[in-house]
């Protein structure tokens, strides 16, 4: 493995907490964004602008993209779409231009893992199968990071008009729980003004209104 690939993996692993296939996909997406965004558009490239991170899945390739593209939630440049794909999108926040990145269909099927991988989980592996199942775990990460990215990725360039300017939230206080919320998520019922945690209570009726 090449030295900075290695230092870069192993700053994701101690991030995530642990080798697992799921964060060499996002550890390889990451690194193809890495090669690709400096080379979009006709702007050189300014890295001090910064990156945002789209993910259509909250698995653990995530923490990888946190890692190695300082995406993340608190300075609102990781947005997460609940797609259940194993789609990583970036683009460069001074233009717009930026890079989809999507695992291949059957990329990552290994039939013994699997198996092995259900019997971890009904807790019926034997000390051999458990033993197999790790090393497999481990040979499979390490041959997503280490192959070519075209071996398991499609990527094409795509544009994104990102919104201009920072937004100012004013905070609102919620009639039901007294707390404060954010005034673009908070609605009304019953004529008051409601989060959206108390709008899901008072939907499935759970909060009784006492007015
Ligand atoms: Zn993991
Ligand atoms: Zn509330």
């Amino acid at each position: 493995m090449d030295e900075q690939v290695k230092v870069d993996w192993e700053r994701c692993v101690s991030f995530h907490g642990h080798v697992c296939p799921g964060l060499a996909i996002g550890f390889q997406a990451a690194q193809i964004a890495l090669k690709l965004l400096p080379e979009l558009g006709e702007e050189p490239y300014n890295p001090k602008s910064g990156i945002v991170s789209i993910v259509q899945n909250d698995a653990c390739g995530v923490d990888a993209v946190q890692t190695l593209l300082s995406s993340t939630f608190g300075k609102g440049n990781l947005m997460f779409m609940d797609h259940g794909k194993h789609v990583f999108s970036f683009i460069r926040r001074q233009d717009g231009q930026g890079v989809r990145v999507a695992l291949k269909y059957g990329a990552m099927d290994n039939e013994r893992h699997q198996a092995l991988r259900v019997k971890m989980m009904d807790n019926t592996a034997t000390p051999q199968e458990s033993e197999e199942f790790y090393q497999l775990h481990e040979e499979i990460s390490r041959h997503l990071v280490e192959a070519p990215p075209e071996e398991h990725f499609a990527w094409r360039k795509i544009h994104f008009e990102l919104p201009k300017g920072p937004r100012l939230n004013p905070t609102v206080q919620c009639a039901f729980c007294g707390e404060g919320v954010m005034e673009q998520r908070a609605s009304v019922r019953d004529g008051r003004i409601a989060c959206p945690e108390c709008v899901e209570k008072y939907e499935s009726r759970v909060l009784v209104l006492n007015k």
